[in-house]
Order: structure tokens, then sequence, then C-alpha cells
């Protein structure tokens, strides 16, 4: 059997050896009582109830969530609820602003065109999308049922290092690739959503956090299970939710708590970041060309000065354990993805290799 590898994969992502141990122990017999795996329960048996209330307070632990946010595991992936959010937060308003940064905001805006008017209120494509526009530039309009943007775009690597500030409009903020990489102020957000398979879990489950009052008046039409309110009245239960998802995204918050919650995570990450981004700039045979300030913690394009060299770049890397380097299609090159369950050690064994590979092959 091959060891596990340093993966760097965008997501599906690697999730925590540990986690993965405790699953493999409770496969076939949860907590060496239930007699079945967790795949097997009732999602409306005791067992399950419980393992789906734990996740839910673990995670409001760890995102130090109000208590007047709901908590939602839903389905769909990320995607359905580019969807789900116009049709849910609209609230009988006819319009929506929407920040462009990237490839996943563009999905976003597109979605939400089907249901309303879309106001692209900032946008960086004037500079490939390399940066994020500054809150001073941004154009919000006054009756905006509310204001989207993708905090982290997975493909272009910009982050954002602030919070909005968008006044009584409710802050929506699609935060997929970063959900648990660093704390979040949760009050400033009307709603956030994720999904899970890239910091949480795997794929399947999409969180949603949102604030009670804005929920209840949904899009006509809008399907029963993408009703925020009715899902939250239901415990996320009008039908079977992804079970063993919920689980394993419960084991991994329990992970994150263990670790000391998400400033402790955070500071491993600023540090994990640091390294890598450091030695791209610290030479001229790769580079990143995200602006400074707005880098991504946790994905991390780059590309070799000589893109004919990306094929042995990632074969030999390939080699030594290091997986799913390959950028995006959109984009080419390579992309670093160094989420919470990538180590310290991930990131050194990396830029061992970008060293040895630019003297090799400089
Ligand atoms: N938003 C972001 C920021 C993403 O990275 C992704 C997936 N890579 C999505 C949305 C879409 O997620 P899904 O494939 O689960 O619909």
């Amino acid at each position: 059997s091959v060891e596990r590898v340093y993966n760097f994969g965008s997501g599906p992502a690697a999730i925590p050896v540990e986690v993965l141990e405790k699953a493999k122990g409770e496969l076939t017999n949860w907590h060496n009582a239930a007699g079945m795996s967790v795949m097997e329960m009732s999602h409306r048996g005791a067992e399950f109830t419980k393992i789906a209330a734990d996740a839910e307070r673990d995670l409001r632990t760890l995102l130090a969530i109000p208590g007047n946010y709901k908590v939602l595991f839903l389905q769909g992936g990320a995607s359905m609820h580019f969807a789900a959010v116009p049709m849910n937060l609209l609230r009988g308003m006819k319009k929506a602003d929407y920040v462009n940064t990237g490839e996943w905001s563009k999905k976003a805006i597109a979605e939400a065109k089907k249901f309303c008017e879309v106001n692209v209120v900032a946008s960086s494509e004037d500079k490939n999308f390399t940066y994020a526009p500054k809150q001073s530039t941004w154009k919000l309009s006054a009756d905006a049922a509310y204001v989207h943007y993708c905090s982290n775009e997975t493909i272009g690597g910009v982050e954002f290092q602030w919070t909005p500030e968008t006044g009584k409009v409710p802050l929506v903020s699609d935060m997929s690739s970063h959900i648990l990489s660093r704390p979040v102020e949760v009050s400033k957000y009307g709603c956030i959503y994720a999904g899970a398979q890239k910091n949480i879990g795997p794929a399947g489950l999409v969180v949603v956090i949102v604030r009670e009052d804005l929920i209840g008046n949904v899009l006509p039409g809008t399907p029963t299970v993408l009703d925020y309110k009715k899902m939250a009245e239901a415990d996320s239960m009008i039908n079977t939710p992804p079970t063993f998802a919920v689980y394993l995204a419960g084991l991994t918050f329990q992970w994150l708590l263990e670790r000391g919650g998400l400033a402790a995570v955070e500071k491993v990450n600023v540090r994990k970041a640091k390294l890598l981004y450091d030695y791209i700039d610290s030479q001229d045979f790769y580079s990143n060309p995200i602006a400074k300030e707005d880098r991504s913690r946790m994905n991390v394009p780059f590309r070799l000065r000589d893109e004919k060299l990306d094929a042995k770049f990632l074969e030999q890397a390939e080699a030594r354990g290091l997986s799913q380097l390959k950028g995006h299609r959109s984009v080419g090159g390579m992309r670093a993805s160094i989420y919470n369950a990538l180590p310290y050690e991930g990131v050194e064994a990396l830029v061992g290799y970008m060293q040895e590979f630019a003297r090799a092959n400089g």
C-alpha cells in the first residue's frame, strides 16, 4: 500500500488523518454500541440526532455563532446555494449587489441573474482578478436585498483579509474554501455558506449560517428543501440529510477544537502561507500574480517561468508524494491548496521540492 501523500487538492481535499482513523475505528460499529455504521442509521434515531446536534454545537463554538443565527446542514453543493441565496434572501425585493472577484463570484452572479436584477458593485476583472477591490470603490445600492461576495476565490487565490461594511443591507459570503481557517465575526453577516469538501469534510454537505430574521419569505416556487426557514424548523431534516458527511464534519469540528479552536488554527495557516509565498517571492523561477495584501492563505496558485516544464514538475511531485498540484484548467500552472488538514511539514516538503526542481531545471 502507498503511504499517505501530502494532498494539495482544492476540493475534495485532504481530511485530517486523525479524523479518518477515528471514522475507520467506528466504521462497522459506531461507539461499539450501535451495532452498525453511521451510514446505516436512521437519521431520525437517537444516535444520529445526537451526532448532528453535537456537530452543530461544536461548529457554533468554533465560530462563536450568535444565538440569533440558524445553522443548517444542507445539500446541493455551494452551487445550489448560488440559487438558494436569492430565493431566500430577496424577501420580495428585486435587486441584489454582487462583488466580482473571479470564477466563483461569476458563477454566483450568473445564477442570481435568473432571479433578480444583479448590480455588480465592484470587480477586479480589469486586472484579471488579481486583487480584492477596496471597500471605498464599491458602489453599493441603497435598495439591494443583500450584498454578496466570495471571501476566498479558490481558483484565483484571492482572499479578503477584511470584512466589508454594508450598513443595514445584509452581507452574504461564499466561504467554501476558507471557512474554519480563521476566526470570523459572524454577526457582521446576514448569511454565510460553504460547501464542505475543502475545510469541513466530504462533498455532499453544505453548511449555511443565516440570521433568523432574514428567512421565511422565499421566492414563490422555491423548493421546500431549499427553504432555509423550513429547513431550520426541521433541524435540516425535512428530507434525509447526508448523514455520513455530517458525522465526518462533526469529527473535524472536534479535531479543530482539540487544536485550540480557530485562533490557534489561524496561526498555523499564517505560517504555512508565509513559508510558501516568501519562497515564491524570493526567486524568479516561480511566480504568483496576486496583490500581496489579498493573497489567499488557503489556495496558492503559482506558475513556472517556463510552462513547458509543467508536466515534469507535476510528475516528479507526484513521485515524492506531493499530490494534486495541477492548477485549475481555466488558469493552468500550479495550485497548492493548503487547507487546515495539510500540515506545516507538507508545505516544507513542497518548498524543498520546488527549490530542488528550480536548481535542476533553472
Ligand atoms: N464556491 C467556491 C468558492 C468553490 O471553491 C466551489 C467549489 N470549488 C464552489 C463554490 C462550488 O461548490 P460545489 O462544487 O460544491 O457546488
